[in-house]
């Protein structure tokens, strides 16, 4: 095989030898891809989660434009501007009250990254270095590079990295009639004394299945936190920007986190951007004339300018048009369809959590590796509509700018696929 002609490029979370063909996109429009070839492809995924009200929404594709021409890129020791000043302003309005200072970045595993370097940066500079564990949830995702991996659920996808990875222990995933399992779990992990924080999916874990838990939940494991000095970290690169029905997840709940990361959804899923925002506490252990205390981290396109004029395009959309409306609209038209789906013996724990609606098709082999998986995302190309589910796990996450209709076709296809591989 001569794979450097055939594969030169190599995409992400792809196996070639098993799906040589990438889909060609030209063009994107609200809720639908055009393929080079003209097909309208539905995006039920919103592009990996991260378009928010759809795609080329108008008031963000002007910011960029006219952002790229004023100031394209500068460095962000040293010098600031008005876009990134304008975001963190912006942010600290509609963020939870804890969070008091804005650090820059650019992808969810970075700010995933910057938090934990948040954490143990602040035990250190307290004079509690004994303090580094990291407490995660079981099935949870923080992203893929050697740090967020450490965090995250450790299988197939990361078992040749392991050797590379840090220790961490894991607390249950909350599971129905048994969450006092997970808060007891995290309890006794806390009295070590040694936990510096605990990082967490709040309402939603994504990539380990779309597994929901109530935010009942949530605070019950931050007033644990709470009570015993740990950080809790608010992983809501996902969650956040609406997915599960208010701005973000933790506000369900009437949690403060410590450190929350957010991107994804945070330039309406345009460019890329992200922030890990904290406490004053976490600033202040690095405030210090002593400079081995600084907060010693940067990404070459920290806080760019055109990355957050896109997001401050998208948070006067927030603010100035009716999104929580079009949210709750989206969650009721998702709520109408999937409760058709509860009827169906061929799908399991059918769940919705906001705009986002998952269940499990029943099939002999279902793990992540097991052939339905790239089956089933074959089934659904072949009708112009984009999911992409988790080994038998099949969401439906989709812009808010998504029609009933819309919605219809999609069930419709996914019942079809419960007749066609359900067992
Ligand atoms: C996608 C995701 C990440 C990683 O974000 P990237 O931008 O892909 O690096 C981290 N945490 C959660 C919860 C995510 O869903």
């Amino acid at each position: 095989m001569n794979s450097k002609r055939q594969f030169p490029i190599w995409h992400p979370f792809t196996q070639h030898a098993v799906m040589p063909e990438m889909t060609p996109i030209a063009q994107s429009e609200g809720a639908f891809l055009t393929s080079k070839d003209g097909r309208r492809i539905f995006d039920g995924i919103s592009s990996w989660w991260v378009v928010t009200h759809g795609h080329c929404h108008p008031r963000i594709v002007d910011a960029i434009s006219e952002q790229a021409g004023r100031l394209d890129q500068v460095i962000f020791a040293g010098h600031t501007h008005e876009p990134a000043e304008e975001l963190a302003e912006k942010l600290l309005h509609v963020t939870p009250a804890s969070l008091s200072h804005v650090f820059f970045s650019d992808s969810g595993s970075t700010s995933v990254e910057v938090a934990l370097k948040m954490a143990l940066g602040y035990w250190q500079n307290t004079g509690n270095a004994d303090r580094t564990r990291i407490v995660v949830m079981e099935n949870g995702y923080h992203g893929d590079t050697i740090g967020t991996m450490s965090v995250g659920e450790r299988g197939v996808f990361n078992a040749a990295y392991e050797p590379l990875m840090f220790d961490v222990t894991s607390v249950p995933f909350p599971r129905p009639n048994d969450a006092d399992a997970t808060v007891a779990a995290l309890e006794l992990v806390c009295t070590r004394g040694d936990v510096a924080a605990f990082i967490v999916e709040p309402l939603v874990l994504g990539a380990g299945g779309m597994l929901m838990y109530p935010p009942e939940v949530l605070a019950q494991l931050k007033a644990v936190c709470e009570a015993h000095d740990v950080l809790f970290i608010a992983d809501e690169v996902m969650t956040g920007w609406g997915r599960t029905g208010s701005m973000f997840a933790c506000q369900k709940a009437g949690v403060e986190p410590d450190i929350a990361c957010y991107s994804k959804g945070i330039t309406g899923g345009s460019l890329p951007l992200a922030v890990t925002l904290c406490r004053s506490e976490i600033f202040d252990a690095h405030y210090s004339k002593d400079r081995s205390k600084t907060f010693f981290h940067s990404s070459s396109y920290t806080a760019n300018p055109i990355a957050c004029a896109a997001a401050v395009a998208n948070l006067k959309i927030w603010l100035e048009e009716p999104v929580i409306e079009r949210i709750a609209d989206l969650a009721d038209m998702q709520n109408r369809h999937i409760a058709q789906m509860m009827d169906d013996d061929r799908f399991d724990n059918v769940r919705q959590c906001g705009t986002i609606a998952a269940m499990d098709l029943k099939v002999r082999d279902d793990g992540y590796l097991s052939d339905v998986g790239p089956k089933l995302y074959a089934f659904f190309q072949e009708r112009n509509l984009l999911l992409r589910p988790l080994g038998n796990t099949l969401y439906v996450m989709p812009p808010y700018c998504t029609t009933d209709d819309n919605l219809a076709e999609v069930y419709n296809a996914i019942a079809e696929a419960g007749r066609t591989f359900g067992s």
